[in-house]
């Protein structure tokens, strides 16, 4: 079986690495908010080229902080409304609801799978305050256009970049494009943990210190509390992997690329649905996501075949129970794609001759 995601092969990798910087942490007796956080949020808003790497609990909690920490900065109030992709992973829109703010579902790019700047300006009302875009599958959204739309009607942008730590277009990388970014290290993500962690990169100072606080109760200073915060902090132990791994993310993400290009080159079959990249380095390659009017038999198929294929995904958001407010609204590119959609095994560790044998897999099927 070509597994869709071998995560201990992905940590073995560095494995020798990873222990040596466990050990470090057990034996420095120092186990939260230390050094290890403080060296990787360094080294992370140096990737990005942000100012500012606030390193917290999860990818979830980094989207619904900086919403938050906008709301005590008075840029953003209650019932204002935010801009989102409807078929992104439901945590983006978790943020929104989180902090009562409205959710604006737009329908994507057909192409892209992301936010198309022109349903999104055309779904700006006088409450919209917010854009966020998603990098979905670790491609990079049309952020030029996208940031002209916001400057046009004055709003804040936030990037879920979960999926897309590295992508870049003009030498700009995710993280780097709104006022702030939210950022996962979930273990399956291109740059993930040995557990759960998230970041927010922001060159907004103001924005930076509420995060800092906002994420250790509210708290600049030891028992001084400026806020009602939480506890969302990203631990020493995970702070020292995601140090370790940051340093092989670009060659990881060269991998991948290989992997995409094998699968590019070498699929040919008109029941299937290449995704468009029409810019290597917009695209990182989290998920290589293949569309199918006949998906379920297609999954079939590759099952038989010895691929192992997940769907990227089954329900959208407005069709979930958690929303059932929204259940009898139409999005129908939204609902297409999640009929269609089927992610293909990629990752950094993945062979060629397994790749291959993907291609050869997908070719044989009649369709
Ligand atoms: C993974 C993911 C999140 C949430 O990250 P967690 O670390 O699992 O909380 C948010 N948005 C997108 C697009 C994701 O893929």
């Amino acid at each position: 079986m070509i597994s869709f995601l071998n995560l201990k092969a992905i940590n073995a990798v560095n494995r020798d690495e990873l222990i040596e910087a466990c050990t470090r942490v057990i034996d420095s007796g120092w186990y939260i908010t230390g050094n290890e956080l403080a060296c990787f949020e360094n080294d992370f808003a140096r990737y990005c080229g942000t100012s500012h790497c606030i390193g917290v609990a999860n990818g979830l909690d980094a989207l619904t902080l900086t919403l938050r920490a906008w709301k005590e900065l008075g840029r953003l109030k209650e019932g204002d409304e935010v801009i989102v992709p409807a078929n992104t992973y439901i945590a983006s829109i978790l943020a929104i609801t989180e902090n009562r703010l409205i959710p604006v579902l737009v329908e994507p790019d057909e192409a892209s799978y992301n936010l198309c700047p022109l349903k999104a300006e055309a779904a700006i009302t006088p409450k919209t305050r917010v854009i966020l875009a998603v990098h979905l599958y670790g491609q990079l959204a049309d952020m030029p256009a996208l940031l002209e739309v916001a400057e046009r009607h004055n709003l804040l942008v936030l990037e879920d970049a979960a999926q897309a730590h590295g992508a870049s277009l003009d030498g700009r990388k995710a993280g780097n494009w709104g006022d702030a970014a939210g950022f996962s290290f979930y273990p399956g993500k291109n740059l993930g943990a040995l557990g759960d962690a998230g970041a927010i990169t922001t060159s907004d100072d103001d924005l930076a210190q509420t995060l800092r606080a906002l994420r250790n109760y509210g708290s600049h200073e030891k028992y001084q509390n400026l806020y009602q915060g939480v506890n969302s902090r990203l631990d020493e132990i995970q702070a020292a992997m995601l140090g370790v791994k940051l340093k092989y993310l670009d060659k990881q993400t060269a991998q991948r690329r290989q992997i995409a290009n094998l699968y590019l080159e070498g699929i040919s079959n008109s029941a299937i649905q290449l995704p468009c990249c029409p810019n290597p380095e917009q695209h990182v390659w989290h998920l290589f996501v293949v569309r199918s009017q006949q998906r379920d038999a297609l999954q079939q198929h590759l099952t038989e075949a010895g691929v192992q294929t997940l769907i990227h995904y089954p329900i959208p958001p407005h069709l979930q129970q958690a929303y059932a407010q929204w259940n009898g609204r139409n999005y129908p590119l939204t609902e297409a794609m999640h009929q269609q959609v089927l992610s293909l095994p990629m990752g950094p560790t993945m062979s060629a001759d397994d790749a291959q044998a993907v291609v050869r897999a997908c070719n044989q099927w009649a369709g």
